[in-house]
Formats: C-alpha cells, structure tokens, sequence
C-alpha cells in the first residue's frame, strides 16, 4: 500500500487522462484518503471532484491548483492547497491563463509545422478537450501523427524548455504566484524543487511572501534526494509535503496515485494549518 495523502494529481481538466471521477475511485482502491486535485491553472474539475468524493465519507478532497511561473531560464511551478476556488477575480485570472496557454499552444503548433513535422490543430484541442491546453498535449499528437514514439521523445526532441518548437507562456513570477494563492486563502508549496537553480535563494524569497511547504516526496525522488529536500524543507521551516504528479500519461518516472513515501506527520500538519485558519470548512 502506498501513502495515505497525495498533494498532487491531475486530471482530464488539465492534461491528466482520468477524468476527476476515474482519479479519486484509482486513488481511494490504492489506499489514498487525503488528496489534492491540482490541475493546472484551472479548478474546472473540482465540482466533478467533489460529488465523486463525496461517496466516500472517509476520503477527504483539497481543492487545489498547480499555477506555472517563470524564471529567468526556468520555470517553476507551485501549488496552492485549500483554495477558496469560487473567488471571482481568481476565476478571471485562471481564465485569462487559459486563453494565453491557448494562444502558446498555436504558435508551437505552428513551429512544429515549420520543422517539418506538423500536427493537426484539431487533434491537439481533442487531447486536451475541455481542459487547460499544455505541451502534453501536442506531446500526444506528436506521438499520434507517428513523430515520435513517446511523449517523453516530443519533449526531448521538439518541446522542452530548449526544444526547437518551444514557445514561453505568458509570465507570472513565483511571487506572484504566491500572492495569487494567499489571496484566496490558499497554502502554497513549491512543487518538484529538485531541478531548481539558486534553491536556496528561492526559498528564502517564497518563505518571505508566504511560501507555506515544499514538495519533498515527489513522484520518483530517491531516498538521499528526499533527504536533502527535507532537511532544507526544515531550514525554511516548510511542511515538507509531496505528491505523485499522477497524469496518467506513463513514462519512466511516472507514479500511480499515492505511490510516494509522504509520511502521515506532515500531512496531518497541513490539515491541522487548514484547521486553524478555516479552510476545512470549505471542504
Ligand atoms: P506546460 O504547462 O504546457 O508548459 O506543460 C508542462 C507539463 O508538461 C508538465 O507539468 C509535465 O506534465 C509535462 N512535462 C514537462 N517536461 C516534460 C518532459 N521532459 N517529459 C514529459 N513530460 C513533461
Ligand atoms: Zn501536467
Ligand atoms: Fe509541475
Ligand atoms: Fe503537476
């Protein structure tokens, strides 16, 4: 049996390919009965997510976002658990995000198509359906259209950061993003830190705008890695909390829904952080 709580899921409403339904049943057979949805820039699947955790009174839903930042030659991501999610002027500010992903999404679409290696548009907004349009969609028609193999071979040869065919989202800083998440009540915690450049640095700045945890039992993390994270995690006294990343997509270092060692303490001191400032109640 794997962890208890999961931080970090994605479902159809993003580039995840279980719709929110699918992930909490998989989620609870595993064994997981605390579980974030953090779909990126986009909560769309939280009302769908709430009525199928509500058949299970021992299974305990966080409304929850992944929101994407920049840095200057990196990106970093971080998620906000506990939103208060319906805000209006958060609403409009994910729906502007959605537009520019959008926007993006078409101009890789069309650099893919001057490498001489086009996809069709239409199967690109059909893999991402209702959902907020990410690479791993292009990834998927990539694949498809016979490109490439894997989704993991679209990244590497055509879409990563430094890929030929990549294209910048619109740019939020982590910061931002921080004060996003606190305005509506969110707890922010940085998400996948182990690639990150000037951790440290980082840190130290997120800590200060309101930086709440950090992931430290990420997805495929090995155990001197998880160590490391954790201890820096107690440095800048951050919940060191964690999740699988579960897209459902495959891949080497993919996991399935609480396959991850997150212990029980930090978990239980993320809930009791709700507690106190009354987020529960929304759940
Ligand atoms: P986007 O938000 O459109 O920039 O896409 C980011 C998402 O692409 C991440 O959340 C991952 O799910 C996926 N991704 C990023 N890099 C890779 C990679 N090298 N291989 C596979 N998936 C990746
Ligand atoms: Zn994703
Ligand atoms: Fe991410
Ligand atoms: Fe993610």
């Amino acid at each position: 049996m794997g962890s208890r709580g999961d931080l970090h899921t994605h479902s159809t409403f993003s580039d995840g390919v279980l719709t929110p339904t699918e992930l909490i049943e998989l989620a609870y057979r595993r064994g997981v009965r605390v579980m974030a949805l953090t779909d990126h820039d986009t909560t769309d699947g939280l009302p769908e997510a709430f009525e199928a955790a509500a058949r299970h009174p021992d299974f305990t839903l966080i409304p929850g976002i992944e929101m994407s930042t920049d840095v200057p030659g990196s990106e970093v991501h971080v998620l906000g658990h506990f939103i208060d999610w319906q805000d209006r002027e958060f609403q409009s500010r994910l729906v502007h995000l959605r537009e520019s992903r959008l926007g993006r999404a078409r101009r890789i679409v069309e650099k893919l198509g001057e490498l001489g290696k086009p996809v069709p548009w239409e199967r690109v907004a059909s893999f991402a359906g209702e959902g907020a349009v990410g690479r791993p969609h292009i990834a998927q028609a990539l694949v498809e259209a016979g490109h490439v193999a894997t989704v993991n071979e679209a990244f590497d040869l055509y879409i990563s950061r430094n890929g030929p065919a990549y294209v910048e989202r619109e740019r939020l800083t982590p910061i931002e993003v921080v004060d996003i998440l606190t305005s509506v009540e969110g707890l922010p915690t940085l998400a996948h830190p182990r690639d990150l450049d000037d951790l440290e640095e980082l840190l130290g700045r997120l800590k200060e705008a309101g930086l709440v945890g950090m992931e430290v039992y990420y997805q495929d993390y090995p155990p001197e890695e998880v160590e490391r994270l954790r201890i820096l995690a107690e440095r800048f006294d951050l919940l060191p909390l964690g999740g699988s990343d579960y897209h459902g997509l495959g891949g080497p270092s993919q996991r399935e829904p609480g396959d991850i060692p997150l212990p029980d303490g930090p978990l239980e001191r993320l809930l009791s952080l709700a507690r106190d400032r009354g987020s529960l109640e929304r759940v």
